[in-house]
């Protein structure tokens, strides 16, 4: 049966290590020139590994398999950004984003269906929780993206497309650290997607004890969901912050620069019209971030079916940037990107509420996504 066939796909070095000389009496080289077929050359099919020997092939297929996510459907925009739905299993489906720039591509993945939450602006909120990701699931969105992306004009001359991961998909990734740490790993590994620590990016809304937690165990770069620059409009946008206040979270992200001798964190902050878009808001941000390794990326506010919000106008985004950046809190703005297919953050997991993959397909939307600027 092939439930009880080892998953190789986003199997950490050591474990994948572990299992083929537990399982197939085989060498740690063996588990590299595995790793470099399935990530490096894209392989799901044991029989395509043509180095190694015929009947330790036929070995694998008893005991290991690579299953991939499934696509359900893939939209391009006209400016090249791209968006799968993909299926988790019979019913779950998510969503990964693939955002080309002349200097770079990158991929947004999930790693969660749905998301606990509760931030009052965010999409994802309204449908729940649902379940955590595997490793397998989380890696399988950068393998299939990167197979469909091989042969675009994307790609550089090795078929590379992806430079840079963020997980800004659907999902609080700090909530799945037991599966997103083991895919982080996967993504910087030489052997696996060879990315630098500066290229992947966890976001998170601010779970403090798993951000003390990151920095003794894996170097990437944090970006925090700030949204508010003080505790009473943070915990009516952000929930979590109730449990873990600013002052607290800022403590975690300094240490965490420290501790990882990093450049900055970046805090992301969603431009609410009315809401937290004032001066004031502004001039209080730089009083939290100034001389701190900070810099802030503002996000125009991407309107979903039955938000209350809506987006500040240019004017008052432009504002704002320019009281922080006046004050030496460097502050950049999210482009809209994908306008002509539906692809933003925290608009995702709305089409997930019904639970069904046919009505997934059907509702796609016509909201905007946004982008790095720099
Ligand atoms: N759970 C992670 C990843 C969320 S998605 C986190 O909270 O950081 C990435 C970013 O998009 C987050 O900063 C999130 O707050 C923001 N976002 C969510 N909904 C949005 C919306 N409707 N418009 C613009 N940005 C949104």
């Amino acid at each position: 049966m092939a439930g009880e066939r080892m998953n190789l796909l986003g199997l950490p070095r050591a474990q994948l290590e572990a299992f083929v000389a537990q399982s197939l009496n085989a060498t740690p080289f063996r588990a590299r020139q595995l790793m470099k077929w399935i990530y490096r050359r894209g392989a799901a099919d044991f029989s395509a590994m043509s180095d190694l020997a015929r009947e330790f092939r036929a070995q694998l297929r008893e005991v290991a398999e690579i299953t991939v996510p499934q696509i359900v459907t893939e939209q391009v925009s006209s400016d090249g950004t791209r968006k799968w739905m993909l299926r988790m299993d019979q019913v779950q489906g998510i969503e990964t984003v693939y955002i080309p720039e002349p200097d770079r591509g990158t991929l947004c993945i999930s790693s969660q269906v749905g998301c606990a939450m509760d931030c009052t602006f965010c999409a994802t909120a309204q449908q729940g929780f649902n379940r955590n990701l595997s490793v397998a699931e989380i890696v399988g969105q950068v393998w299939l993206a990167q197979r469909e992306l091989a042969g675009s004009r994307s790609a550089d001359s090795d078929g590379r497309a992806i430079t840079n991961i963020v997980f800004m998909g659907m999902g609080e990734p700090l909530a799945n650290y037991r599966n997103v740490v083991p895919a982080m790993r996967i993504f910087m590994d030489d052997l696996g997607y060879d990315l630098s620590r500066r290229r992947v990016t966890l976001s998170t809304s601010g779970l403090v004890p798993q951000i003390y937690k990151l920095a003794e165990e894996c170097n990437v770069a944090l970006a925090v969901s700030l949204h508010a620059p003080n505790d009473e409009l943070r915990n009516e946008l952000v929930p979590i912050n109730r449990k873990h206040p600013i002052d607290e979270l800022l403590a975690a992200c300094w240490h965490y620069i420290e501790r990882q001798n990093g450049r900055s964190v970046t805090f992301e902050y969603v431009m609410l019209d009315g809401v937290n878009d004032k001066a004031e808001h502004a001039r209080q941000l730089v009083r939290l971030l100034k001389g701190h390794p900070a810099k802030v990326n503002l996000i125009p506010f991407n309107v979903f079916p039955g938000t209350r919000y809506r987006r500040s106008p240019a004017a008052a985004i432009a504002r704002f940037r320019d009281i922080l950046n006046d004050h030496a809190v460097i502050a950049t703005t999210r482009k809209t990107r994908g306008d002509d297919i539906d692809a933003a953050c925290g608009q995702l997991a709305g089409k997930v509420t019904d639970r069904t993959l046919v009505r997934l397909g059907a509702k796609l939307g016509h909201e905007a996504r946004t982008t790095v600027e720099t």
